[in-house]
């Protein structure tokens, strides 16, 4: 009998992929965003980090192979992926950067968004383009005011006649601005009174008079897109730009982060792989004490640790997708659950992948410090992972009290 085949558990999702038993097809489409990730985005990602540079023309180049609408029907443009699909492709495409693979996430969510509850001619009007990232989208939920307590948001969108007339202001805005006139802002604002059911969604192009953008902001990492402030300022958005039905705003602003948390958790993973396989290799070459670092058992100790805390964590994204993707009850659960573990898992081991490269991990060329400042901010965002404590216990506290 053929020995079993351990899985190898050091390049980027080799083992990953050993025990799910995945299709061939999303064998093959993993192998293509890992493929892109290692050719068109792994070379000039700490270029595009120290210049603070959107590579708007090779997000194209990913739109052109089915990167942009994974979610969304093939009719209108989109792959017609599924959740678990979408996860697999994240996680490599974050390989090479995780910056980017974060922006196609968020741009990602946008047309999902649209495609789940927009009408016909809005899925005809936009998907298309956002398919093809010849419009790019950003999601706009937070405001100065409101971040977490996302629901006592302020900006009004006040209805007159056949227009909406939107006032206020979205803050930290991922990639906001970078589309030009060639943008489409999902934009969660107050139609009536206070609360979730006060909310509604609109979408709101780029350019419309009274739109305007703030300074790109200054960051610890996410460098390769921009964070701006947007603001509104007597924005006139015509009625038919309304996503789903009056009101419905919120709900459609946290069934995209579900779909969010997956990818960015996602981008997590993989961001942590590539830190640790840099890591296996620094350790083989790198010596010390008359021995290559990774002679030593504190270190190989260390590595499996890190191993498998991404090997846990992914066994849950990926359970959290296919719950998703099933529309299984409680998946939004396991999405916040899946959020929390695996950001902070692909953070804590890029962190230490940065230790075990000594001196060079904190040194840019080397490309670890990079994905610890990436990877930091997403504990924060989609959702901090305070947030997807509280909705996991409210979940959980929830039930136990019905069931008493
Ligand atoms: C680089 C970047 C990009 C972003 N992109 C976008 C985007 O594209 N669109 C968008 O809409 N938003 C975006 N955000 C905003 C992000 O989602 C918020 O920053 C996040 O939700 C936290 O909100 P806050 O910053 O207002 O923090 P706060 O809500 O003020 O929270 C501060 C701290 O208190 C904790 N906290 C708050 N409430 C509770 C509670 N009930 N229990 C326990 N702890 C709590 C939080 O977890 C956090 O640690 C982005 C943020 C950054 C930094």
């Amino acid at each position: 009998m053929a020995a079993p085949q351990i899985p190898r558990v050091t390049e980027a999702g080799a083992a990953m992929f050993s025990t799910f038993g995945l299709s061939d097809e999303q064998l093959a489409m993993r192998e293509m965003a890992l493929g892109f990730a290692r050719e068109k985005i792994a070379p000039r990602a700490l270029e595009w980090d120290r210049e603070k540079y959107f590579p708007v023309e090779t997000l194209r180049e990913a739109a052109a192979l089915g990167m942009a609408a994974m979610g969304a029907r093939e009719e209108f443009g989109g792959s017609g992926l599924s959740r678990f699909d979408a996860v697999l492709v994240f996680e490599a495409l974050a390989t090479g950067c995780p910056s980017i693979a974060a922006y196609l996430s968020v741009h990602n969510m946008c047309a999902w968004m649209v495609d789940a509850f927009g009408s016909a001619a809005q899925r005809r009007a936009w998907l298309p383009r956002l398919a093809s990232m010849e419009v790019l989208s950003s999601y706009c939920l937070t405001e100065p005011g409101c971040g977490s307590d996302a629901s006592a948001l302020r900006t009004k969108a006040e209805r007159r006649g056949d227009r909406f007339v939107v006032n206020g202001e979205k803050q930290f805005i991922s990639g906001a601005g970078a589309g030009a006139k060639d943008h489409l802002y999902l934009v969660m604002a107050r139609t009536s009174g206070d609360g979730p059911a006060g909310i509604s969604a609109l979408l709101v192009e780029g350019g419309t008079p009274g739109l305007t953008l703030g300074a790109s902001e200054r960051k610890m990492g996410w460098n390769a897109q921009p964070t701006r402030a947007v603001s509104f300022e007597n924005c006139h958005v015509p009625v038919q730009n309304l996503l789903g039905a009056e009101g419905q705003g919120f709900k459609i602003a946290m069934a995209g982060l579900d779909g969010g948390r997956l990818n960015i958790g996602a981008c997590s993973l993989g961001g942590g792989q590539a830190a640790l396989d840099k890591t296996v290799r620094y350790l083989r070459e790198r010596r010390a004490f008359g021995r290559s670092l990774d002679e030593f058992q504190a270190l190989q100790f260390r590595v499996a640790d890190m191993a498998t805390e991404l090997e846990a964590a992914r066994a849950l994204l990926w359970r959290a997708a296919a719950a998703l993707g099933a529309g299984a009850a409680g998946a939004a659960t396991l999405c916040a659950m899946a959020k929390r573990v695996a950001t902070d898992a692909g953070f804590a081991v890029a962190n230490d992948a940065l230790q075990l490269h000594g001196g060079y991990g904190y040194l840019c060329d080397y490309g670890i410090e990079k994905i610890v400042r990436d990877l930091r901010v997403h504990q924060i965002l989609e959702g901090a992972n305070e947030i997807m404590r509280v909705i996991v216990a409210r979940d959980i506290l929830g039930a136990s009290r019905r069931h008493e």
